[in-house]
């Protein structure tokens, strides 16, 4: 699985001229037919997408490409997901969070529960990211709490690369940054810095 962006004509161009590596060994990735079709529930209205596979041209692994917008495993666009995290974070509990975004409660549970279940290993994840993006960073802050240090180190991680590579979302940019894992339903989901 890797995370692209979610412009379909780029992605069949970089596809096509093979500027996509294999996340399993580097390898050039070429077109590999299409995944299967599946709704993804975005804050504009569902969103039919049928995601490109791809397959190494070195250890022929397929691999499918998955938009920016989205979280592996995950039916809902990752900028709603975030909305929930900073809204948590802000002090909201997960009932007033759900009314507002209009989604069942059980399901905001379930991000907010993975979200601090894994919010060491997302702090330290996204922590370490940030360094290798800006060598002259500074601290990172505490920023009063677990979750609210998981939520600062993403923020910081972004920043670092908005300055370095140029202005993108931050929510898609975040699940390309945790490879699209970013509350993956795997234990220790997160892939080692290159
Ligand atoms: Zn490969």
């Amino acid at each position: 699985m890797l995370i692209v962006c979610a412009e379909s004509a780029r992605v069949e161009v970089e596809l096509s001229g093979g500027l996509l590596a294999c996340p399993s060994c580097g390898g050039m990735l070429g077109p590999w037919g299409h995944a299967r079709v599946r709704v993804l529930r975005c804050a504009a209205g569902d969103r039919v997408l049928r995601p490109r596979r791809a397959r190494c041209r070195a250890c022929v692994c397929t691999h499918v490409l998955l938009p920016e917008i989205c979280l592996l495993r995950r039916r809902d666009e990752v900028s709603v997901i975030g909305a929930a995290i900073e809204a948590k974070v802000a002090g909201e509990g997960h009932r007033a969070i759900a009314e507002r975004l209009g989604l069942p409660k059980d399901t905001v549970r379930g991000w907010l529960r993975r979200f601090a279940g894994d919010c060491e290993a997302i702090r330290a994840h996204f922590t370490r990211l940030a360094f290798v993006l800006d060598v002259e960073l500074g601290a990172v802050l505490p920023a009063g709490g677990v979750l609210a240090d998981a939520l600062e180190a993403i923020a910081v991680a972004v920043r670092a690369w908005v300055l370095r590579f140029g202005s993108r979302p931050v929510w898609p940019l975040a699940s390309v940054l945790s490879a699209g894992v970013l509350l993956c339903n795997t234990s220790c989901p997160f892939p080692a810095v290159r």
